[in-house]
């Protein structure tokens, strides 16, 4: 009998993990909560972008359209980036990737600079989505950069204004209906064939996340032991 070579990883090495699902699903929360249960850093490609744009980067410059349409950054661009970041010295344990792979040329070029050890799915349905996407409001002030939710949690005590600093609220434009719609179809084109994806490699872990972000957590915990 042939034994796999996976069998001879030492399960302290099992903390490169990526995670999937829709915009809206709660997984950039979860991916907070295992980075600081499992001493990983969180990395998410949406953040990195946003900050960019933030900062008029070059970087941002080139991918701001991507952005706010809800269009995808091509995979050159995006796969270069995360391979650097991947190779930085706090990634040595292990990371925990949040919005990459988005599609199967992405998962082949990860595929192919390191090894996955769990795919975790955080699955909602699609209505779902677009009543939390749709909720999200933001804080025009910078520095503060409080986010809050119309339609879920934590609601702002008026409509349009921070509780934090009295800002205005701010919907970004990738949360509109139009771009929510795209991002959605996109999701569902490219993004869910990884589901299958990583099934067949073995390392795929299927959440319910349409329940309290506690439940979903220890949920995940459980399936990382
Ligand atoms: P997110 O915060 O993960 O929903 O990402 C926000 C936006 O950043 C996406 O709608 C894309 O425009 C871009 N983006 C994030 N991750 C990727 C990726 N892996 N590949 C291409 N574009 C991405």
């Amino acid at each position: 009998m042939q034994i796999p070579p996976e069998a001879f990883k030492d399960n302290g090495d099992k903390m490169k993990i990526i995670l999937l699902g829709p915009q809206g699903s709660g997984k950039g929360t979860q991916a907070k909560l295992i980075s600081k249960k499992f001493n990983i850093p969180h990395i998410s490609t949406g953040d990195i972008f946003r900050k960019n744009i933030k900062e008029e980067t070059e970087l941002g410059k080139e991918v701001t359209s991507y952005l706010n349409s809800g269009k995808l950054v091509p995979d050159e661009l995006t796969n270069k980036l995360v391979e650097s970041r991947i190779k930085e010295d706090d990634c040595k344990n292990g990371f925990i990737l949040d919005g990459f792979p988005r599609n199967i040329k992405q998962a082949e070029f990860l595929n192919s600079v390191t090894d996955i050890d769990y795919a975790v799915d955080v699955e909602i349905p699609d209505e779902e989505v677009v009543f939390r996407l749709e909720g999200r409001r933001n804080c025009s002030n910078k520095g503060c950069g409080a986010i809050y939710n119309l339609n879920t949690s934590p609601k702002p005590k008026e409509n349009n204004t921070c509780d934090k600093c009295s800002s205005d609220l701010f919907q970004r434009d990738d949360d509109k209906p139009e771009a929510i719609k795209k991002r959605l179809e996109i999701y569902h084109e490219q993004t869910s064939p990884l589901i299958d994806y990583y099934d067949k490699k073995g390392i795929l872990i299927i959440i319910d996340g349409s329940r309290s972000i506690e439940e979903v957590s220890q949920d995940i915990f459980l399936a990382l032991k």
